[in-house]
């Protein structure tokens, strides 16, 4: 480019020379210069021309005669628009195959636009979601999948969880849905068909429930039994008495882990009733559930004194009139699940202390105890259902295993999380973190 530069440069010098030469035997040198730069001009107009036709044929072509200097700048646009050619073959190329392996997808995508209109979606989005590319191209998402979960959660935009719903073709199809944003405007709804996990998840929680129901009466038939032999173990050799106590004592356990069960299964067959839904005091269920925690100790032969002892110090400090909405019931079971694991596992001389505070855009029912504390390790696994650390495998405070997973599934049914906190030889905190509209909603 540069020598082409310079004899372009060397062309327009001897062009003058000839201009001036010719002017200063008219008379005129500055007439002869201005001829000689015209000609130049002229010329190069031509061959832009020339350019400017071919380029306007996209360069396909023969390219057209002109000098070297035109030449030269046609190559290289030819080699421009070449590159250009085969970088837009390799863009459809890999645009074709994320297509296809889109396409090639079991589970539904669709991308839909900031209106909420649907801009793209695969095959499998037919079947699963009704929704076919051809037919329903910019047609709004929500007239297509009628769903309110599905319009508020995507116009709420809070894509961290994923949202289950049944499919609109088929009611024995049940999806899991998950969207994603990309690029500001666009939202990519990615459907994936759940209905074996939900098959077996029903198979599983219907087998637990019957499980349980079904455990109940030979249950109370051996409770009866031994209640009226312990009534009669005067007459009974030595060995039985002990033997009968501890067969009580382990078939009032499996009770209560029946009756767990039962409330757990429950808890997940059904969703809230709108009509269990009210006004709950805060400050009137908590007191509550701390009188029935005192009340309950005394009855609990050897561990009477203990928790006589410990109770002294629960204390409740709620401001007076606080109130939310929600499922009397399943509250009431959640604290009084929380407050009785508090008293189970604090020593004879521990705290516990209830507090209910709203707190940044929560509304905070804590249990905070100085009792044994939880080894961190044990933390993230303790609402699994019959999870339970080492230590309390061991000892004998009577638990089912199964408190905190019925206090995660009634806090997930108030829209609520549980949070603990605790260190070994410290204490525990479990604050239940209710969002904040729940105060008063009624
Ligand atoms: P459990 O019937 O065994 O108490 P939970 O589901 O209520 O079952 O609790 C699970 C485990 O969490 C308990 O076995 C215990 O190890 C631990 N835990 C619960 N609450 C406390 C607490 N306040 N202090 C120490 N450990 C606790």
């Amino acid at each position: 480019m540069k020598s082409l530069f310079s004899s372009e440069l060397s062309k327009i010098s001897f062009l003058s020379f000839i201009g001036v030469l010719v002017g200063y035997q008219l008379g005129n040198i500055w007439l002869g210069l201005s001829i000689a730069l015209g000609i130049y001009l002229i010329s190069h107009l031509y061959h832009y021309r020339r350019l400017d036709e071919w380029l306007a044929k996209g360069g396909h072509v023969e390219k057209p005669f002109t000098n070297l200097f035109w030449s030269t700048i046609m190559d290289q646009v030819l080699r421009l628009l070449n590159q250009l050619r085969r970088d837009k073959i390799q863009l459809k190329s890999d645009l074709d195959y994320f297509k296809e392996s889109f396409q090639a997808l079991e589970s539904a995508v669709v991308v839909v636009d900031i209106r909420g209109s649907i801009d793209w979606c695969n095959l499998a989005s037919t079947h699963l979601l009704g929704i076919d590319l051809e037919r329903d191209r910019q047609q709004p998402f929500h007239n297509l999948v009628r769903s309110p979960e599905v319009l508020s959660y995507l116009e709420a935009r809070d894509f961290d969880k994923p949202l289950y719903i049944v499919s609109p073709c088929s009611l024995d199809i049940h999806l899991e849905l998950q969207a994603t944003t990309f690029r500001q405007t666009f939202t990519l709804i990615f459907a994936r068909n759940v209905t074996d996990v939900f098959k077996l998840e029903t198979m599983r929680r219907d087998f637990a429930a019957n499980v349980s129901h079904e455990l109940r009466t030979p249950l109370t038939v051996i409770k009866g039994y031994l209640e009226t032999l312990r009534d009669n173990s005067a007459d009974l050799p030595d060995i039985w008495p002990r033997a009968i106590n501890q067969m009580l004592d382990q078939s009032d356990r499996m009770d209560s882990m029946v009756e767990d069960l039962i409330w757990l299964s429950r808890l997940e067959a059904l969703p809230v009733k709108e009509d269990d839904i009210e006004s709950i005091d805060l400050n009137a269920i908590l007191n509550s559930v701390i009188n029935d925690a005192q009340a309950s100790a005394p009855n609990k032969s050897i561990k009477l004194d203990i928790a006589t002892d410990q109770f002294k110090a629960i204390d409740i400090s709620t401001s007076d009139s606080l109130h939310m909405s929600g499922c009397y019931l399943e509250l009431r079971s959640a604290f009084s699940n929380l407050v009785q694991n508090a008293v189970k596992y604090t020593a004879q001389d521990g705290q516990i202390q209830v507090l209910c505070l709203p707190y940044n855009d929560k509304l905070v029912v804590r249990v905070v105890d100085n009792g044994d504390g939880i080894d961190p390790v044990h933390i993230p696994r303790l609402t699994e259902r019959f999870y339970r650390t080492d230590a309390s495998r061991t000892s004998s405070t009577g638990g089912t295993g199964l408190g905190l997973a019925i206090v995660k599934h009634i806090l997930a049914r108030h829209d609520a999380e549980l949070d603990i906190k605790s260190e070994v030889g410290v204490g525990s905190q479990f604050s239940c973190l209710f969002p904040l509209t729940q105060l008063n909603r009624l």
